[in-house]
């Protein structure tokens, strides 16, 4: 007997860089899970096939920085606010999001119940080394709130949620005493890293204006291989010389093995860097949103968005689309995930490539124009259709089945005689 699908998605071009391919291929799922990627594959052997000619198929997008539970937004004392991962995500591709430090280990169970638990995107999270994460900034500020252990104990007793530990925020353009020691958070981040196994992200602003804080120090010292500086397009970094080239240091702390996000945020993503950083051949290594309540409607912030933006830089689709999926992954250590491997779990986007005049802005209020704009046409996750607003796998309505034509709360022939 020939072998049976779900689904079938067929004569997508694929781009599914973990296995190196790119080009025209069905996608078959089966129990929630990729079943094959090949060249025609019957069409009668599936329940449900949807034609994809001329758009592109790629594992569901990951965003490995984003804020999906409430924070206390600056200014806002006693407001908590948040953005919802579903309405946000699945609309741009992605299937897998990291909440990185919007909690620390005390609210982390609460974040697990009311977020990790009940939504259709996987949200998985960096544990803020600081006990009240973003939901209380204010232990940001204090070592006191800092708890490796803790921290690294929540950690190890949910590693299917949690990927990483994260720091931020600490004592931005203070003066360092006593107390506030310049490597605090940085220091105790790095321990529940170690202490868990995991690797540490940082939120980071640099100190110029005294010695003893500096992002040289950060990235060709403090931080180890597989740890992740985030936000690397910021205005707060001195990444390039009076040449607009990219300063040596990077390139020794990208030899270490340290990784480099984007973090685009509302605040932290800047062309002055970005683009002549491109073009010097620094590309970094994950495309993410740090989409929260703030940044969300700034630049129409979303995964796709921010790939476009890197594709008006110059990046080609396939990158911004590896640095979306098989990249995000490694850097997570999840190499299960942003992946169309046959076994494993059915997260995949259908994407549109569309061409024109498309502008993008950054966090100067700056402009760069492109000329293409990517637009997701469905988001599947373990082989659920869960975002497809162009109907692409639903009948036109002259055609729908008996059921699309039953109006409801009419009595039935037999309840009409009684
Ligand atoms: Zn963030």
């Amino acid at each position: 007997m020939a072998d049976s699908y779900d689904l079938i998605l067929r004569n997508g071009h694929v781009i599914d860089p973990a296995n190196g391919i790119d080009e025209v291929r069905d996608l078959a799922v089966r129990d929630g899970r990729i079943a094959l990627c090949a060249k025609d594959i019957p069409s009668d052997s599936a329940d449900r096939v949807v034609d994809v000619t001329g758009s592109y198929v790629t594992p569901g997008l990951i965003d490995i920085h984003s804020h999906v539970y409430p924070l206390l937004p600056q200014g806002a004392a006693n407001t908590l606010l948040t953005i919802d991962a579903d309405t946000h995500m699945l609309r741009s591709g992605v299937t897998t999001t990291v909440d990185v430090g919007t909690v620390g280990w005390r609210d982390f169970l609460d974040f697990k119940e009311r977020v990790v638990d009940v939504s259709h995107v996987r949200v998985l999270a960096m544990l803020n080394v600081a006990s009240g994460g973003m939901v209380d900034m204010n232990t940001e500020q204090n070592p006191a709130e800092l708890h490796p252990g803790i921290t690294a104990a929540v950690a190890r007793q949910y590693p299917d949620i949690v990927v990483g530990i994260k720091a931020a925020h600490y004592w931005v353009g203070r003066p360092f005493d006593e107390i506030h020691t310049p490597w605090a958070s940085v220091d105790a981040g790095l321990e529940a890293a170690e202490l868990a196994g995991l690797p540490f992200m940082i939120d980071f602003c640099p100190n110029h204006a005294k010695p003893g804080r500096s992002y040289e120090d950060l990235v060709t010292h403090k931080l180890r291989p597989g740890d992740i500086h985030t936000h690397v397009f910021a205005q707060q970094f001195p990444i390039l010389d009076e040449n607009r080239r990219v300063r040596p240091f990077m390139w020794a702390a990208r030899e270490r093995g340290v990784f480099f996000d984007v973090g685009h945020g509302g605040g932290s993503f800047w062309f002055r860097n970005a683009k002549p950083a491109f073009d010097d051949g620094f590309v970094p290594d994950t495309i993410s949103t740090d989409m929260h309540v703030h940044s969300v409607l700034f630049a129409g912030l979303d995964q796709l968005q921010t790939m476009s933006k890197f594709m008006a830089i110059g990046m080609s689709l396939q990158e911004v689309v590896r640095r979306s999926t098989s990249e995000a992954a490694r850097l997570i250590r999840r190499p299960d995930l942003g992946t169309l491997t046959p076994g494993a779990g059915a997260d995949i986007a259908v994407i549109r490539k569309l061409d024109g005049s498309f502008n993008y802005v950054d966090c100067g209020k700056a402009r760069l124009r492109g000329t293409s704009r990517l637009d997701c046409l469905m988001t599947i996750r373990d082989g659920k259709i869960l975002y497809d607003p162009n109907g692409l796998s639903l009948p036109d309505w002259e055609e729908a089945p008996a059921a699309y034509w039953k109006i409801p709360f009419l009595p039935t022939e037999d309840e009409g005689e009684q």
